[in-house]
């Protein structure tokens, strides 16, 4: 497969993964977070088959260890770390992510 091709694909699944993590966020508003989960693990998947790089907004929109799909002030607690000066992400489930 050439370079191009390659590309093209990489670009097209980043696509899906976008649109994925969209159903997600609707669904959960929809109260439907077993469903919101199944997206957001679909959108990992592919995320993991293709080795593809998110970018940023993508990256920080779920939980990768359960599926959470994260919205500020509703799914996660977002809290500044004064000393440090950086965002922390706290998740439902115990994780907690560095912005
Ligand atoms: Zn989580």
């Amino acid at each position: 497969m050439d370079n191009r091709r390659k590309k093209l694909i990489k670009t097209s699944v980043r696509d899906s993964i976008k649109k994925l993590v969209d159903h997600a966020r609707d669904a959960y508003k929809k109260k439907q977070p077993a469903r919101s989960k199944r997206y957001v693990k679909m959108a990992f998947d592919l995320l993991k088959k293709h080795k593809i790089k998110l970018p940023k907004e993508l990256k920080n929109s779920f939980c990768r260890k359960c599926f959470l799909i994260w919205i500020p002030n509703k799914t996660i607690k977002v809290t500044y770390d004064k000393r440090n000066h950086y965002l922390r992400i706290n998740c439902e489930c115990g994780y907690s992510k560095r912005i």
